[in-house]
């Protein structure tokens, strides 16, 4: 689950990470209370899940309420990269005198956290890392050691901190890195992380996604969720606990498999279409989850087409293709089906599409991934 950035900075104050007074404002009036209430100079940001929201305009420094009424006036409503402004945070200003980079994620090929520190943030890591590398330090973390405070200190040394910035940056490590372990996060990121003319180290801005797998032993997790960005389709769909991600496209997408939908999008794209969707299924192709995966994208008004792509595996086809057969007398499709259908009893699943007399404009089978996804595209443009 991600979060916003407000609620990325509730979180970090859970484990003591400094980060600037503020509050979240739906409404002009109430960004003029929040900032009221921070105390002017303040800053006005648009609570999106997308970065660069600075540079998009979504971010706005303001001295006085008729500062902050125009901001927030302009900014709510913006669309910053496809995301709409619902809600603005407001907080103290800041002075800065340098912005940094830190994050922990997991690095899966090590089996390790990882640490990534640089002196050089404000800016999106990925363009530091192709222009700078040098400047950004790494570090593994085995989980069973955790991060030490003298570790966390030699990083910001290797990673050129100032003197005067060690301490409090050294601090700030450890706590973020509590913070993504016993917080169970799959990433923390504070970016920038800001030294002040006082010398105070400070998190100006929080990017920290939470591994739905450990939700169990989160019961304060419950106040994130409503107010999470989910549009309609995937509101539909984690109803139905369906691993889906809604897209702009026109093919809808329902694979077995996260590695299988992703190639899916892939191909898709590769032959001149776009998907509308990522939709996982996983192992389960039973009527159930079928029916519930075409209710989803049969919901998604873009869609032209619909795109099964399966390989059986442990799934035999002859299931998947019941499964189909059963959904599709339960839900009413405004778009065709194109179906590939492979692997484990691929045949004896084909034979029962035939055998269930599906006309070729609603339901038709192609041998390949590719040729499906030609079909699909033709169908959706
Ligand atoms: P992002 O663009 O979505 O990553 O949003 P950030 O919260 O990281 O803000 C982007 C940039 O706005 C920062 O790198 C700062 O340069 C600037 N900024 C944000 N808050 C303040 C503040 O309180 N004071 C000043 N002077 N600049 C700020
Ligand atoms: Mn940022």
């Amino acid at each position: 689950m991600d979060l916003f950035e407000y609620q990325g900075k509730q979180y970090f104050a859970r484990y003591d990470i400094p980060v600037s007074p503020g509050g979240p404002a739906d409404t002009v009036d109430e960004a003029v209370k929040e900032a009221a209430s921070a105390g002017y100079p303040v800053v006005v940001k648009a609570q999106v899940q997308v970065g660069g929201r600075g540079k998009a305009g979504g971010i706005k420094l303001a001295d006085n309420e008729t500062e902050v009424r125009e901001h927030a006036g302009n900014i709510l409503g913006m669309d910053i990269k496809g995301h709409v402004v619902r809600r603005l945070w407001v907080e103290a200003a800041s002075d800065i005198d340098e912005e940094y980079y830190v994050s922990f994620t997991l690095d899966r090929s090590e089996k390790k956290h990882l640490m990534m520190l640089s002196r050089e943030g404000g800016v999106e890591i990925e363009v530091v890392a192709e222009e700078n590398p040098d400047a950004i330090v790494k570090l593994h973390i085995d989980p069973v050691d955790g991060l030490s405070e003298a570790i966390a200190r030699q990083a910001c040394i290797n990673a050129k901190l100032p003197d005067r910035a060690i301490n409090g940056a050294t601090d700030i490590l450890v706590k973020l890195y509590r913070c993504y372990d016993e917080g169970d996060c799959d990433l923390a990121e504070i970016n920038p992380l800001i030294l002040k003319p006082t010398g105070e180290v400070h998190a100006l801005d929080a990017k920290v996604t939470l591994d739905g797998n450990a939700e169990f032993r989160h019961p304060e997790w419950d106040a994130f969720r409503g107010l999470t960005e989910m549009d309609d389709r995937e509101k539909m769909a984690a109803e139905r606990d369906l691993q889906y991600i809604g897209l702009d496209g026109t093919v809808g997408i329902i694979a077995n498999g996260a590695g299988l939908a992703m190639s899916t999008l892939d191909v898709v794209n590769q032959v001149g279409g776009s998907a509308a969707n990522f939709l996982d299924i996983g192992g389960g192709a039973n009527a159930d989850v079928m029916a519930g995966a075409l209710e989803v994208i049969n919901f998604d008004e873009n869609v032209k087409s619909i795109f099964i792509n399966i390989f059986g595996g442990i799934t035999r086809g002859e299931e998947v293709a019941k499964g189909i057969v059963e959904a599709m007398g339960r839900v009413d499709l405004k778009a065709p089906i194109v179906i590939r259908l492979d692997g484990t009893n691929a045949e004896e699943g084909r034979q029962i599409l035939v055998d269930a007399g599906i006309p070729e404009d609603k339901l038709r089978s192609e041998p390949t991934m590719l040729e499906a996804a030609r079909a699909a595209v033709a169908l959706a443009s």
